[in-house]
């Protein structure tokens, strides 16, 4: 086995990760990561790197993948176990660190850090699987078998709602399936990436199997997404930027695994636990400030029951208590940073202005006392709303709710496939073959019945129809056919030349 990165000395989090070495940046130049729930408060400052760091990352990526791909998969697979026992020895820690970068609740970021544990653990257990599988072949003396193979070193673009979770969804079934990666974190949580390869480094990754490269998107992701020696890149972000990281992937001949946008949506039927339903729209819709790719913002009821649940949704909704995520007394804390607060009160106004649509709470930028230094808005819910309105339609990625009228399941399943996403969906409803026929009509990749639209699990597939994504699953088993590639083995052992088509007519 190659000799173990070199050992953390100090936070280095001005340096790049490159080759088991932190590394300032040959850009010279950084970027500053601030604390969303309080701005003046400076995290770090963090490398805005350029191509030049980007291809030193990718050498030695390339380098190190001559060594990991011939590393064992149980021995590999050793290695991830160890990780995950420091992710959970330090999961406080960890939560901490990205409630002040990130902003949500402290037991919303300790979710995040446990679900890179359970994916660490998850995945180290498919280093004594990978399976492949045997078949007979076609002509006698003669049998094949699949293997799945390395694809050799893959760049990683990541976004900053689950800072921990989907930089380990990416990096571990990389390295299980024996490929060497680069990573480059969204600029606004880069610190919980560090944190997570802290832990990966310490477990005894070797040096150039894991780096990490910081910056923006628009110069240190587009050099990963076009560099040659990049054999794929998976990417979580905005549908916008995907077809960006497609387009550039595609010059370069480039496998692409693409997570990106999402309209979910939760349809509550007349017979719906109504209690139940406010619950689980409330967490869905406001958890996390709405900036979960699977969050609720559509809300579609059954008409005969709309007036009482919009009463009590909105009645929950206002008891809901902005803050600082690192207080137990929050229930939500902000949005990510200027640009998200913009963007969503830009989608207020039009929800405002929109024909019929009522704005029932919410609506505004929160100032009071110590929210003024941090971006926080209140959660924001909307009645009255049109499937075809604008704020049914568009990503809105914030605390920004729209209750929807129906009068069957048929037009319920009909309003909720009326957006370009196919992300996830829900169903409350005591009717055991009417949610059957929803999970069976609505084009998601996640479905859920009588549970919000939230909350996948690591050892199930994860991803979406549509403009969602391109096909591909993270989580599961799936995720390994992102990171490896099929192999076909034929062995002949006639001893005479077989021609498979032509000898066995
Ligand atoms: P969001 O709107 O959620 O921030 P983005 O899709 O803009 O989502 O960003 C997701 C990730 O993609 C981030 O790490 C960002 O830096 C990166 N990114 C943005 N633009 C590009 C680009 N042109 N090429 C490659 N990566 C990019």
């Amino acid at each position: 086995m190659a000799k173990p990165a070199a050992k953390i000395k100090a936070k280095l989090t001005e340096c790049n990760f490159i080759n088991g070495e932190w590394r300032s940046p040959l850009s010279g130049e950084y970027l500053e990561n601030h604390n969303p729930a309080d701005a003046r408060e400076l995290i770090g400052r963090f490398p805005a790197s350029n191509a030049e760091d980007v291809d030193l990352a990718v050498q030695a990526a390339k380098a190190a993948f001559q060594i990991w791909r011939k590393v064992p998969a149980p021995r590999r697979a050793e290695i991830l176990f160890k990780a995950g026992e420091i992710l959970l020895r330090r999961k406080d820690e960890f939560a901490q660190a990205m409630t002040r970068e990130m902003g949500k609740v402290l037991k919303e970021t300790s979710g995040d850090v446990q679900e890179a544990i359970d994916m660490t653990y998850f995945i180290a257990g498919e280093g004594r699987r990978l399976h492949g599988f045997t078949t007979k072949a076609e002509l006698p003396n003669k049998t094949a078998m699949c293997t799945r193979e390395p694809i050799g070193v893959c760049g990683l673009i990541t976004p900053w709602n689950f800072p921990m979770a989907i930089p380990s969804w990416k990096i571990l079934p990389a390295l299980i399936c024996g490929n060497t990666v680069v990573i480059k974190p969204a600029e606004d949580t880069p610190h919980s990436t560090y944190n997570f390869v802290e832990a990966l480094i310490e477990a005894g990754v070797p040096a150039g199997v894991v780096n990490i490269v910081c910056g923006y998107g628009e110069t240190a992701g587009a050099a990963l997404t076009n560099h040659p020696d990049v054999r794929l890149i998976s990417f979580t972000g905005s549908t916008d930027t995907g077809r960006i990281v497609a387009t550039a992937a595609a010059q370069h001949d480039k496998m692409c695994s693409l997570e990106m946008g999402g309209k979910n949506v939760v349809m509550i039927m007349e017979d719906a636990d109504l209690e139940l339903a406010v619950e689980g729209v409330l967490w869905g819709a406001f958890g996390t400030s709405g900036q979960r790719c699977t969050a609720a913002s559509r809300v579609v009821v059954h008409k005969k029951v709309a007036k009482k649940f919009t009463a009590m949704l909105v009645e929950g909704a206002s008891q809901l208590r902005l803050g600082n995520g690192l207080s137990n007394r929050t229930d939500v804390g902000p949005v990510i940073n200027q640009d998200a607060v913009n963007k969503i009160l830009g989608y207020i106004e039009i929800g405002k202005n929109e024909d019929k649509a009522k704005l029932l709470c919410g609506g505004k930028r929160a100032t009071k006392g110590d929210l003024k230094h941090g971006y926080f808005i209140e959660p924001t819910i909307f009645a009255g709303v049109k499937p075809n309105m604008r704020i049914a339609q568009e990503e809105i990625f914030g605390p920004v709710l729209s209750i929807i009228e129906c009068h069957d399941l048929e037009d319920a399943v009909a309003i909720a496939n009326s957006v370009k996403y196919g992300l996830s969906a829900s169903i409350y409803t005591k009717d055991v073959n009417r949610a059957y026929r929803a999970m069976e009509d609505v084009q998601t990749g996640i479905f859920y019945i009588n549970a919000s639209t939230i909350g996948a699990e690591v050892h199930l597939p994860f991803g979406g129809t549509k403009a969602t994504g391109n096909g591909h699953r993270e989580g599961g088993t799936q995720v390994l056919d992102i990171f490896s590639e099929w192999k076909a083995v034929y062995v002949d052992y006639s001893g005479k030349l077989q021609r498979a088509q032509i000898d066995n007519q």
